[in-house]
């Protein structure tokens, strides 16, 4: 029996209450990941982070390919020793960033080459050998390799793309079977691909269900398409993709995408929102609004952030000392919102669980 299940605890309409088993611990569904690209969430520590009820964390094996080095990570005991972070860890492929970030980058049917935006130095990615970094990184899930071209590339680039995509994943899959599958210790996700075609995301969808991932991620959506299309795909996937597998819509994060995304039936999302608005002396407030941490209007308020919110920075801080280190540009500041809009974000979840289960 395999470490990894998701179990399908309830549904109410489309929106799925579940749970997902690894061999470092579980998570509940519909669930928020942070992102710690550099496997570190900025300016937090794993004690931080656990308290603002984070259970699965992100890291990019692309970032850690380049520095320091996956080959290193597992000299020096795998990325949970590493990082000092024992929950569920799932890392991306880099395909997102090597297709975003590189405009170096050459892509050919078998991988993409391209160069760091570190150091300069030349890279090659393979389905085979992104999967053999995640192995070296060893985290709870891997992702394969894709190919996600911009949102308005023409339907021929699209084709080619969900085609490449596809057989890629065969090839991780097969690579992943070879040497013994998930019972090693580490689950593999599919992605779908395809744009906002709707034919393309069906096909995508089918085929890598036939292929039997341990769950499903869907890519290539909210990267400048109208709610409407990114709606329509995430509809055309989901429809496709088996009931008793996780669903993992991958970069999305704001508040709205969240509530409408998990009533159409995804599981899991990651996005570096939260922290990165932290960063720039932005927190979610309720309504689906934002504060500017900055703004004059905050020098004299004895309030908090958010009068309902329990975390941390909620409980113990004025807006006007947070507005204070905002303006100083002092890093507490940072990490104080991060660590505020990570739990924002994760009691929206919660209670979308209670939703998911009947109860709101
Ligand atoms: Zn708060």
């Amino acid at each position: 029996m395999t470490d990894f299940r998701f179990e399908l605890l309830a549904t109410n309409g489309k929106l799925r209450r579940g749970r997902f088993h690894t061999p470092h611990g579980t998570f509940e569904t519909p669930c928020f990941a942070p992102v710690g690209t550099y496997a570190t969430l900025k300016g937090l520590t794993p004690e931080q982070v656990r308290a603002t009820g984070s259970e699965l964390i992100l890291a990019n094996s692309y970032h850690l390919h380049v520095r320091p080095g996956a080959e290193r990570i597992e000299r020096l005991g795998g990325l949970h020793r590493f990082m000092n972070w024992d929950g569920p860890i799932l890392t991306d492929s880099g395909g997102f960033q090597v297709f975003s970030l590189g405009h170096k980058n050459k892509i050919d049917d078998d991988g993409v080459t391209f160069q760091s935006t570190v150091d300069g130095s030349t890279h090659r990615c393979t389905p085979e050998s992104v999967l053999t970094f995640q192995k070296q990184l060893g985290p709870d899930i891997a992702m394969v390799l894709d190919h996600c071209p911009p949102g308005d590339a023409p339907r021929a680039t699209q084709l080619a793309a969900h085609e490449r995509t596809l057989r890629w994943a065969r090839q991780a899959r097969d690579l992943h079977d070879s040497w013994g599958g998930s019972a090693r210790g580490q689950a593999v996700f599919g992605i779908c691909q395809g744009g906002t075609d709707l034919e393309l995301r069906a096909e995508s969808a089918q085929a890598l269900a036939a292929m039997d991932f341990d769950g499903y991620a869907i890519g290539g959506l909210s990267v400048g398409e109208t709610k409407k299309q990114m709606a329509a795909a995430l509809d055309a996937c989901v429809d496709h993709l088996p009931e008793q597998k996780i669903r993992y819509m991958m970069g999305v994060g704001m508040p709205e995408d969240l509530l409408e995304a998990t009533a159409m039936g995804v599981d899991m999302f990651d996005c570096v929102i939260p922290t990165r608005h932290g960063r720039s002396h932005t927190a979610f407030a309720p309504g689906g609004g934002t504060i500017k941490m900055r703004n004059l209007q905050y020098a004299d308020d004895p309030n908090p952030l958010v009068e309902s919110c329990g975390c941390y920075t909620c409980t113990n801080y004025s807006r006007a000392y947070l507005r204070h280190l905002s303006v100083a540009d002092e890093m507490l500041g940072g990490i104080l919102l991060s660590i505020h809009n990570i739990h924002f974000l994760q009691d929206l979840m919660r209670d979308i669980r209670r939703r998911a289960e009947g109860n709101d």
